[in-house]
């Protein structure tokens, strides 16, 4: 059994989210910081343990676990190790604005981490803290050094550049990567229910990066059918690279090849535009696995061939935190 839709993408990538809780309050996504909306438990242990193991049965190979902010889990550690000792289950990845990552780079690694995105929208400290609401630029910084320290073999950074707040910083993360081993990850700001107004005044469109980029001799590595919805661009004069995600790009979706589950077990066939099929009570028994693959196959029936983002269509979607962006 594999997981493929009807438009012939295969699914082999799930973004597993453990806790829609965060410390930051980055300005296109929790500008008034994180504020509960449910009272629902996040999924436990014995809940993830039974939804991946149905997952890597379909044929799942890498596992990426997000949130909100996943590392304010306790059992965060725990949780990477479960996953990576799920048979099938090849990698596991997370993303983290790197709060606690200077401490526990090492633990994570250990535990079975493969691979590591950190978020940095600045490498200017009052930008950072202009757009994260949190002081801890250098401490963040320490954590992306610590990654390389414990074994990590290439750490990706997250940025989103935004119009006249730090689409200036361009050439400092180009001058970075120079001699950084750093995969460097520009995500186009994307429209969510709440950031309309943010949206409409600071979006930058990654057409414009990718044109600057080109102008500068950058050059776009040839893609592979499972390599997903990044355009990777090299440069014989850098040790780094750069990862563009184009949400509004023509053919964004067609690379699609990710699945969501939600914190409190909803499974999300894109990020935005539906309301996510309850999985939860088919996670209470190992028993029920059988019906969870059933439930999970003939959802990914439905997933449609793209998203209506540019439409100004966001869907349900609040913000990237509700869902595990
Ligand atoms: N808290 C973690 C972090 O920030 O890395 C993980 C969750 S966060 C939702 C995952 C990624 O989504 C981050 O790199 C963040 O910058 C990005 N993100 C959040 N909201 C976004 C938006 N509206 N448009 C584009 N990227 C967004
Ligand atoms: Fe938190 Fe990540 Fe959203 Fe920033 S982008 S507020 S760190 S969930």
């Amino acid at each position: 059994m594999q997981l493929i839709d009807r438009y012939h993408r295969k699914f082999e990538y799930l973004r597993l989210s453990i806790t829609d809780e965060c410390n930051f309050k980055c300005n296109y996504c929790l500008p008034d910081g994180y504020q509960r909306t449910h009272q629902k438990q996040f999924l436990s242990q014995n809940e993830i343990t039974n939804l991946i193991n149905a997952f890597a049965e379909l044929g799942t190979s890498k596992v990426r676990i997000t949130g909100g902010e996943p590392s304010l889990r306790k059992d965060f550690a725990d949780i990477i190790s479960q996953i990576s000792q799920t048979e099938g289950i090849k990698k596991v990845a997370t993303t983290t604005n790197g709060f606690n990552l200077s401490k526990h780079a090492e633990q994570w690694f250990e535990a079975g981490l493969s691979a590591i995105n950190v978020s940095v929208d600045s490498l200017d400290a009052n930008t950072f803290n202009l757009i994260t609401g949190k002081n801890i630029f250098h401490k963040v910084m320490e954590g992306v050094e610590a990654c390389a320290s414990a074994g990590f073999e290439q750490v990706k950074v997250n940025s989103v550049l935004m119009k006249g707040l730090n689409d200036n910083d361009l050439n400092t993360f180009l001058a970075w990567i120079k001699d950084h081993p750093i995969q460097l990850r520009f995500i186009e700001l994307m429209q969510t229910e709440d950031n309309t107004e943010f949206f409409n005044r600071y979006h930058l469109s990654g057409q414009t990066i990718k044109s600057i980029l080109l102008k500068q001799n950058w050059i776009c590595k040839i893609r592979h059918v499972n390599d997903g919805p990044a355009e990777v661009f090299t440069h014989p004069d850098y040790v780094g690279e750069i990862g563009l995600i184009m949400p509004y790009s023509k053919d964004f979706c067609s690379h699609c090849n990710r699945l969501r589950v939600s914190a409190v077990g909803r499974l999300h066939l894109c990020l935005f535009g539906e309301e996510g099929v309850d999985l939860r009570h088919l996670l209470q028994n190992s028993s029920d696995k059988e019906q969870l693959k059933k439930t999970i196959i003939s959802a990914l029936q439905e997933k449609k061939a793209t998203h209506f983002l540019d439409l100004g269509v966001s869907g349900g979607t609040p913000h990237l935190a509700s869902i595990g962006g």
